[in-house]
């Protein structure tokens, strides 16, 4: 009862507790430094399509910081299905961290909100939190990232999009390290397109081919997995040629129906697309770096290049890798798990 406010008068009860005014700010704003410690910590690894944030993340989880647990942001690899096509990272890569939403969502429902997102995602850093975990958000849609981690989120308003986007908020819900997986746009264009390559080699077409044949196209959300890079690309190539079968070497001088034609044409488009979308995601990082946005970047530019030279070995690769991105990213993540 002595501790009682009285609520028409809380003059009275700064009385009846004997705390002068002055005191009692200072008590507040002791209190509220300490809510701020308080939130919770988060890692967030951005960048374009192709930067190498899986391989990041692995690389952090499974050396530095083994209570680490992956969510997955990229907007299209959150639905199950096309994990080819959507380049998710297979169960032998995670190399046993933990994933979420990673082919959790049903493609043929309705699409998957960035709010949706928020929501979701909270609950599961909630839950990593409470293993004493560090959640790792990783993947490249902003769209996802800024829904997830902005203190007030308004579904309608667009940040990114449109001739005159809403402005960025750049106050947080968590306590935020922000890294910025790099690569020079030159240099990542030549990677990606050789990464198309390999996707298809690795078995992407069959799993269009399938995706077509099989009717699957027909019942997946269009604005939604429907609109992964290869999908929209693959439709005309699929439709006049259903058969599971790809051409190659001698078929093509008998191409009197142009499939390889086609075939080339979507490879394309594809490859054009992914650099697109590549560029389009590195303004969005910008836009939020030029909001306030405490981004860390990291240059893995001199990796991709020895990727892409062909004398260069995997030693190479791996060396670079590790100094220029592995542990500048650990040293950021050490001390912002510090402070
Ligand atoms: P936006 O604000 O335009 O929605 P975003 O930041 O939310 O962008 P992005 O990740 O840039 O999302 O994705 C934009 C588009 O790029 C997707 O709609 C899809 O067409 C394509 N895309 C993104 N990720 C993938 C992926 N993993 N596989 C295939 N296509 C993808």
């Amino acid at each position: 009862t002595f501790f009682q406010p009285t609520p028409s008068s809380s003059s009275t009860w700064v009385n009846q507790i004997h705390m002068e005014p002055s005191t009692i700010a200072a008590a507040a704003s002791t209190i509220s430094l300490t809510t701020r410690r308080r939130k919770r910590k988060i890692v967030v690894i951005m960048g374009p399509t192709g930067a190498g944030k899986s391989r990041l993340s692995i690389d952090l989880a499974t050396r530095f910081f083994d209570n680490a647990e992956v969510i997955n942001s990229d907007k299209m690899q959150v639905y199950g299905g096309l994990d080819i096509t959507t380049n998710k990272i297979t169960l032998q890569e995670q190399l046993g961290v933990p994933h979420h939403l990673l082919g959790a969502i049903d493609p043929t429902k309705s699409v998957f909100t960035p709010l949706e997102f928020r929501n979701v995602a909270s609950e599961i850093i909630s839950e990593i939190k409470s293993r004493r975990g560090l959640p790792l958000i990783v993947g490249g849609s902003n769209s996802l990232i800024y829904s997830l981690v902005t203190k007030r989120y308004d579904p309608k308003s667009d940040v990114f999009n449109g001739p005159d986007p809403h402005p960025v908020s750049s106050e947080f819900r968590y306590e935020c390290c922000f890294i910025w997986v790099d690569v020079s746009l030159p240099v990542l264009n030549q990677y990606l397109s050789k990464r198309v390559d390999e996707m298809l080699d690795s078995g992407m077409f069959e799993e269009l081919a399938e995706f077509f044949r099989s009717e699957e196209h027909k019942t997946v959300n269009r604005s939604g997995l429907g609109q992964a890079i290869g999908v929209p690309e693959f439709e005309t190539y699929f439709t006049k040629f259903p058969g599971l079968r790809r051409m190659e070497g001698s078929d093509f001088q008998e191409d009197v129906m142009g499939q390889a034609e086609a075939y080339d044409e979507a490879v394309r488009r594809i490859k054009d697309n992914t650099c697109q979308l590549a560029k389009k995601q590195v303004s969005k990082i910008l836009r939020l770096r030029d909001a306030g946005w405490e981004l860390k970047r990291i240059d893995a530019t001199e990796a991709f290049r020895a990727v892409i030279t062909a004398e260069s070995g995997g030693a190479r690769v791996a060396e670079i890798w590790e100094k220029q991105v592995v542990e500048p990213s650990m040293k950021i993540v050490k001390h912002f798990l510090e402070e």
